[in-house]
């Protein structure tokens, strides 16, 4: 039988209940549990496709097409599982399929309401992911407790408890402790404001993790315990910590596996977490620095590009070195200052990105990279560029561009992929994974090992193949192809030391110990150089 676990946050958002349910996804794996993980989020949008990274941070995407909120890339990053649709549910997600069966009569002509249909309908999602074969399914309930809009899923998890009960359902919260400075003290009323509210809602959460800026002393805890009705070893702290991967280690140390493991009545096998302590111990033993340029246009929020990030140290480490990341706005380049402001780069990195903006910029960067054979790592829309300023600065074409800028280009060296809807905003992008066929002797193979490469998309556009010959006669080599279709993957340029983009999202498969091919290569190319 499946097991359930809530995890809900207190006082404030942004405290880590991703990294704090991942890390006790990390801990359950590792005692051998097979685990699931899904995250709910609270706003109408019907997924977070549509949304501004300004607003939402990155979108992930997962094997099987979603687009996702980035706690996705966590959870995959952490437990080392691919994650599916039935991961990430949106109210709007919910609201959506709810009113579609209302339009189609389903509902008997019964008045549709919060309690039961939608309700029901966020069971459905939850006892659909304890399908998928986990022993423990943890879900992230997106928010703080006491919004308006996150009220359905804590009533529908309420609901789940008293259906299973406590041996199979447990609640972890997690709230904010506050440190006041001036009387150097803890305190904890806030946590047991959040507690009450819960309590309101008709849950008594059974374990709190206590988000802190440093740790506590036992006095502290004793109050927690005492005031919110939770046993003293219940009470976990999890205090700020200068990398996210050390917090499994801190739950370890305070064995939350084994809270769960007693109330939910799992037998676990002895808990292996060398992995992850050696993933620890890459990264204090990194000394040395090695520096990237990512150009793009959400520089100024870096979470658009945490899956970037991500992958950027994890192939750092790998190798031995911490990564530093010089962010360029893309809109700020032009002609005049471009060599002037990327002079200092031993590494660029062109993101995926939509619009206009800083498309200049992303041209220039491709072509200084290239002209001064810099390491060049394009990702989606950085493939897109690179061939476009091939096009214009090698091949001499006509003002080159992709029609996602310039509808009336002479020279469409990107264009719509065919057959692609764009009435509809949402999910109608070539999302998810595809299987790239990887060119011999290619630089594409040699790093992936492999004759293919499985790697997760979301674009609308693609390489416009009536140019291939004449790419291909002025020296770029089309490295990966996703055969069906005859799209182009990946592109290459063998003259130089390294200079490769693809149209998918790389950045989505690193997990730590196992950096995706490409950030790995395009790093070493950076170290050897
Ligand atoms: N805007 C481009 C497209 O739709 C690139 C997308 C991306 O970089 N993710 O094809």
């Amino acid at each position: 039988m499946t097991k359930y676990i809530f995890v809900t946050g207190g006082v404030v958002s942004g405290l880590g209940k991703g990294i704090t349910g991942s890390s006790l996804g990390v801990l359950l794996k590792s005692s051998g549990v097979k685990v699931f993980m899904q995250k709910f989020d609270p706003y109408l949008n019907v997924d977070p496709g549509t949304m501004s990274p300004y607003q939402h941070g990155e979108v992930y995407v997962t094997e099987d097409g979603a687009e996702t909120d980035l706690d996705l890339g966590h959870y995959e990053r952490f437990i080392d599982e691919n994650l599916s649709r039935n991961s990430s549910v949106t109210s709007g997600r919910i609201y959506l399929s709810v009113l579609e069966a209302e339009r189609r009569g389903d509902w008997d002509g019964k008045t549709v309401q919060v309690i039961p249909h939608i309700t029901d309908e966020i069971k459905k999602k939850i006892y659909l992911a304890g399908k998928t074969g986990a022993d423990v399914v943890i879900t992230e309930i997106g928010g703080t407790v006491g919004d308006i809009e996150s009220q359905p899923f804590i009533e529908a998890i309420r609901q789940v408890r008293m259906e299973l009960g406590k041996e199979n359902v447990m609640f972890i919260h997690v709230p904010l402790l506050p440190y006041l400075r001036v009387s150097g003290e803890h305190k904890t009323k806030p946590v047991q404001h959040s507690v009450k509210e819960m309590l309101k809602l008709g849950i008594q959460p059974d374990v709190i993790v206590a988000r802190t800026e440093t740790t506590i002393g036992d006095e502290v805890k004793e109050k927690i315990s005492l005031f919110c009705n939770i046993p003293f070893e219940n009470v976990i702290v999890a205090p700020d910590e200068s990398s996210i991967y050390k917090v499994p280690i801190t739950l370890f140390e305070q064995n939350l596996h084994k809270i769960v493991a007693k109330q939910l009545e799992i037998k676990m096998k002895a808990t292996k977490i060398d992995h992850w302590n050696n993933f620890l111990t890459k990264l204090k033993n990194a000394k040395e620095e090695v520096e990237v340029f990512v150009v793009g246009k959400y520089v100024e929020l870096k979470d658009a590009y945490l899956s970037v990030i991500e992958s950027l140290h994890i192939a750092g480490l790998e190798n031995g070195y911490k990564v530093k990341i010089s962010w360029i706005q893309s809109a700020d380049l032009n002609e005049n200052n471009y060599k002037e402001i990327l002079k200092n780069a031993k590494g660029i990195l062109v993101p995926g990105g939509f619009g206009k903006r800083g498309i200049v910029g992303k041209i220039l960067a491709a072509q200084f990279a290239r002209e001064n054979d810099i390491p060049y790592l394009g990702i989606c829309l950085g493939m897109q560029v690179a061939t476009v300023e091939f096009a214009k600065n090698v091949l001499n074409l006509e003002s080159p561009n992709s029609t996602e800028f310039d509808a009336n280009t002479p020279n469409p060296i990107i264009d719509i992929i065919k057959g692609k809807d764009i009435q509809n905003l949402g999910g109608t992008l070539r999302l998810g994974l595809y299987k790239t066929k990887l060119k011999p002797k290619s630089l594409a193979q040699k790093l992936y090992k492999n004759d293919f490469a499985f790697e997760r998309h979301r674009h609308r556009y693609e390489f416009n193949n009536d140019y291939r010959k004449q790419f291909e006669a002025a020296g770029m080599v089309f490295s990966g192809e996703f055969v069906d279709q005859n799209l182009v993957e990946i592109i290459e340029i063998p003259s130089k030391k390294f200079f490769i983009a693809a149209q998918y999202h790389p950045e989505f498969t690193s997990r730590p110990n196992k950096p995706n091919p490409l950030f790995n290569g395009f790093i070493q190319a950076i170290i050897s150089n």
